[in-house]
């Protein structure tokens, strides 16, 4: 592993994803190698802690990771530091600035600085201007930010904080996460495709019928109801993790395997969406919300969510791309909190044969040809499977379908990074092709905008589909006045 050097300053380091997720993916790219000697975390939040209450704190969130090497916690939080802040007092910056200073000296991390803002987003634009107009910007090293989601609430209020962060730091230092970026399989789209003849060549409106992506929860809002309840499904979960997942299964191939080829083509492809006017986008867009069932759930019941909420909890739409090689393949795509289980999965579905020669009269094949269908699997167990007719065993001739499947052992699962831990190792390597740009963003927003507007002004007809279920069935009906069906 090549040792990465940098003092890392971490907004919200009290917080839950901090807790979670930040410090157990730093720990394990510490045991791996990628961190070691030269490397320091300042933990910033408003609570008065001292270094050894951050310390103890980050001991407890990689208590769990690996027990094996717990004989390497110790050497790991020495690099954490902690400095009571409020991101919205200017005068705070320059301690920070100060510590920063001590500990690019301590840790001799020849100057570079990564900025990581896991808070509220509302403060995002802030902490930019705060850290430029207090000299926090490192003069002779890199200088980095890593953002959380999410990236605005609609286009207007993304381009209003893109223009306060690019006042501090320029498009190739900003990595916006969308942890969807860092799944392994999600990564394993362009290996299948662009490293394989046997899928690449037919990868287009020829011999692909549909995709379908979904995006499946099994789990209600929880505790974060409140926050879901201003958001809902659209701005959610299609908006970024949807359109990430939709741009790599659309997109060219990349000149190079480079950040910069791959984000233009991303791009490019999401530019070639087709953009709903206000009808197509009523006509090819379903909204659900979950109500009561066995379990007694019902969305407006919730916590934290306004009992006449229009909110959606489910949503599933019609894709159209205006380009060469997708034009008349719709990809339909789907996601919904409290559904029959917890996966993520695309289904690229194939065209049939055009003439079906095994049910002639003269054979006894009462058995129709299927799709070919290459599922990816996500999640939970990383993998794929292709459907293929094969003659079945036996006398006469009829045929069924088979399934060639791969799937990840539990060893290789456990060697695959989480998501965080390679995004992180990304950014401080200053990689940003798995990080969402501003065009693709900008564009996922204009996209959305349409129909969330059309659904504001528009009452739904909730509760709509019962918990347990894949959605309401206008989002059934919307593959079948197509002829179509979802493969799951
Ligand atoms: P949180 O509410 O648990 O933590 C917020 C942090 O901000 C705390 O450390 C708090 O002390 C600090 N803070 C608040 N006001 C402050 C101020 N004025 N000055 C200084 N510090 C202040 O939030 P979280 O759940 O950790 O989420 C952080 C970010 O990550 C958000 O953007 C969220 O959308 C995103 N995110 C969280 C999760 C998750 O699972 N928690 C998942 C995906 C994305």
């Amino acid at each position: 592993a090549t040792e990465i050097k940098a003092v890392i300053t971490l907004f919200g380091a009290t917080g839950d994803l901090a807790h979670r997720k930040l410090y157990p993916s730093l720990f394990n790219l510490f045991r791996k190698g990628f961190l070691a000697d030269n490397f320091a975390l300042l933990g910033t939040s408003r609570s008065e802690w001292s270094d050894a209450d951050f310390q103890a704190k980050v001991r407890e969130s990689i208590s769990k990771v690996d027990e094996d090497q717990a004989g390497q916690y110790d050497a790991f939080v020495k690099h954490f530091f902690y400095q009571p802040h409020d991101v919205t007092n200017p005068e705070h910056y320059d301690k920070l600035n100060e510590r920063i200073a001590e500990l690019e000296d301590k840790f001799a991390t020849e100057g570079n600085r990564l900025f990581y803002m896991s808070m509220a987003p509302r403060f995002f634009g802030t902490i930019a201007a705060n850290i430029k107009s207090q000299g926090l910007l490192s003069d002779n090293g890199f200088n980095r930010l890593v953002i959380e989601k999410p990236f605005g609430r609609d286009f207007a209020s993304a381009q209003e904080l893109n223009k306060e962060l690019t006042e501090t730091f320029d498009e190739n230092q900003i990595f916006r996460i969308d942890h969807y970026l860092g799944k392994e399989m999600v990564q394993n789209i362009s290996a299948l495709r662009f490293g394989n003849t046997a899928i690449e060549a037919l990868w287009n409106n020829q011999y692909i019928d549909n995709i379908q992506v979904t995006l499946s929860e099994d789990m209600g809002v929880e505790e974060r109801a409140g926050y879901y309840d201003q958001s809902g499904a659209l701005r959610d979960m299609v908006q970024n993790h949807i359109m990430q997942v939709v741009a790599q299964l659309a997109m060219e191939q990349p000149l190079t395997f480079t950040d910069q080829d791959i984000r233009a083509e991303k791009a490019k492809a999401l530019r070639s969406l087709r953009k709903y006017t206000p009808s197509e986008a009523a006509a090819n867009f379903v909204r659900g919300q979950y109500a009561a069932g066995d379990n007694n759930n019902e969305y407006r019941k919730e916590d934290g969510v306004d009992p006449k909420s229009i909110t959606e909890t489910y949503v599933a739409a019609k894709l159209t791309f205006d380009s060469y090689r997708w034009a008349g393949v719709p990809f339909y795509v789907r996601t919904g909190k409290l559904l029959a289980g917890k996966f993520t999965r695309v289904d690229v579905v194939f065209k049939k044969p055009l003439i079906d020669i095994f049910a002639t009269p003269a054979n006894s094949n009462d058995q129709k040809l299927n799709n070919n269908v290459l599922t990816i699997y996500i999640d939970p167990t990383p993998g794929f499977s292709l459907t293929l007719n094969a003659k079945k065993v036996g006398q006469g001739y009829t045929t069924e379908p088979i399934d060639l499947a791969f799937s990840q052992s539990a060893e290789q699962k456990d060697l695959s990074p989480e998501p965080y831990e390679r995004l992180f190792h990304d950014a401080l390597e200053g990689n940003s092709t798995n990080f969402a740009s501003w065009s693709e963003i900008a564009d996922a927003w204009q996209f959305v905008d349409v129909i969330r507007q059309v659904w504001d002004h528009e009452e739904p007809n909730f509760p709509n589909y019962q918990p347990g279920s894949m959605g309401p069935k206008e989002a059934d009906e919307l593959l079948a006045r197509d002829g179509r069906q979802w493969v799951y």
